[in-house]
């Protein structure tokens, strides 16, 4: 299996040289060549299968220059450190499916890509004999996820700049009681942005960039994205092993991430009936699909913060296939973007679109409803960006087919909001109680990028 460019810049490159450079070098992201199917019968016979094991025969399908002893390896302990012996469970409540994916150590969805690559990343490094110092600015999840990801492994180091005080208390502490000597955190005066600029500003510097192998975790990589789309297999097989017919999927949605993992495992062939995005207030993605309206908007701050987001960087790979695999037209729509403002679709392309997803958006109001009665209803208490997705389900998907709503964060991730819809916090787990008495390490800095700089050259690994 070989990977290409959404630009068509590049020659094709390997598994591993792709989970490597993680951006193309030509600015596009990369693919596989072509997506391997699976059979109705080869999906049958993976009923018995654990969820690491499903997991090899997904994703194995797009590596070749790795063993099978080590990818097995690799598989089994990333999802070793998930407390659910399922490691994605699956849960019926009142009428919908929910996919619990935050049994991972940060108790949000990313660990699940995350402990992966942080595996991937020891295993290729070790056999090259290379190092890396991935560095990165978080608002609190994909952070945290990262830092956990790598944590104590051979040959990385890793840097990761969050606004000091502007993060939750939780999501602080899941990244500064993590002590390990290749983990640095910063936590920056300023605000998330500032963050931000000062990582774009290191890794602008090329010569920089080269000299201390400077490696991102963006929702970017390709390996990312193949590690969950082996739960979209998982929550297939167990509903359809209760008797469903029809399975759809509600996926909330931010950097499309996620989402696009569905469309690659309905392009391997897994029946999946609607693929229903939601959105919050930051919607042009259910513009762009009921509409055909993808034009920019400012980002506004709603109680599901890990999708106030505008330009959904995985978006580009969904857009290469929409435009026929061709990396001129893919170009084309960038640039429209940058003078104008938006992407325009052909009307035959705007079929394709709304064959491929469905989408709703659900404001603040909406959302904290769904805690509200959902909860009623069953009991069960929803994060806000899960209870974004099971809005949407409610609204837009059948009632007579399966609908498996994906539940990205764990509440007690989002207790503030929890509570504002329901008067009370959401349960304390026990890892997250125990956050409150261990030992913490982070440098606190202000938002000079030469004091960041020179941080980083005296920490590299
Ligand atoms: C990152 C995140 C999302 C959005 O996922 P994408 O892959 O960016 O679409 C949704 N919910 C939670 C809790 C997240 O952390």
């Amino acid at each position: 299996m070989r990977y290409i460019s959404t630009r068509g810049g590049i020659a094709p490159i390997s598994f591993k040289d792709a989970v490597m450079m993680g951006l193309a070098s030509d600015g596009g992201l990369l693919l596989p060549q072509t997506y391997p199917t699976v059979t109705r019968q080869q999906l049958e016979s993976w009923r018995q299968l654990t969820y690491p094991e499903l997991a090899y025969e997904v994703i194995s399908r797009y590596v070749d220059d790795i063993s099978a002893d080590d990818l097995k390896n690799i598989i089994s302990r990333s999802y070793a450190t998930f407390s659910h012996a399922d490691v994605t469970p699956l849960i019926k409540q009142d009428g919908v499916y929910i996919l619990e994916l935050f049994h991972g150590v940060t108790l949000a969805f990313k660990d699940v890509a995350l402990q992966f690559l942080g595996n991937l990343f020891e295993h290729i490094l070790a056999e090259r004999n290379q190092t890396l110092n991935i560095i990165g600015a978080t608002s609190g999840d994909t952070g945290s996820a990262a830092i956990h990801g790598v944590r104590g492994k051979k040959g990385i180091t890793i840097f990761i700049l969050h606004p000091h005080g502007k993060t939750s208390a939780v999501q602080a502490l899941q990244m500064t009681s993590v002590t390990d000597a290749n983990v640095h955190n910063i936590a920056v005066r300023g605000t998330f942005d500032d963050c931000q600029d000062m990582v774009k500003e290191l890794f602008g510097d090329l010569e920089f960039k080269e000299k201390y192998s400077l490696g991102a975790v963006n929702s970017i990589n390709w390996a990312r994205v193949l590690a969950q789309v082996v739960y979209y297999f998982y929550a297939w097989l167990r509903v359809t092993d209760g008797g469903e017919q029809t399975v759809s999927f509600s996926v909330p949605t931010g950097n499309f991430g996620d989402i696009f993992a569905g469309y690659v495992a309905r392009r391997m062939g897994l029946p999946i009936d609607k693929l229903l995005l939601a959105t919050n207030e930051n919607n042009i993605l259910t513009r762009f699909i009921t509409a055909a309206d993808y034009s920019l908007g400012t980002v506004v701050s709603t109680v599901s913060p890990s999708m106030d987001i505008q330009i959904a960087s995985n978006f580009e790979r969904y857009l290469f296939h929409l435009f026929g695999e061709n990396p001129e037209r893919v170009k084309g729509a960038f640039a429209e973007l940058k003078e104008q403002g938006r992407i325009s679709c052909s009307a035959e392309e705007m079929v394709t679109v709304q064959n491929d997803f469905c989408s709703a958006s659900v404001n603040q109001e909406a959302t904290l409803e769904e805690i509200r009665d959902f909860y009623a209803e069953t009991g069960y208490l929803l994060d806000p960006h899960t209870a974004v997705g099971v809005r949407g389900a409610r609204q837009l998907l059948p009632e007579d087919t399966a609908r498996v709503c994906l539940a990205t964060a764990h509440p007690a991730k989002f207790s503030e909001t929890v509570e504002r819809a329901l008067g009370f916090p959401a349960p304390v787990p026990d890892s997250v109680r125990e956050l409150y008495g261990k030992a913490t390490r982070c440098d606190v800095m202000d938002a000079d990028i030469e004091k960041v700089r020179a941080f980083f050259v005296s920490h590299v690994g």
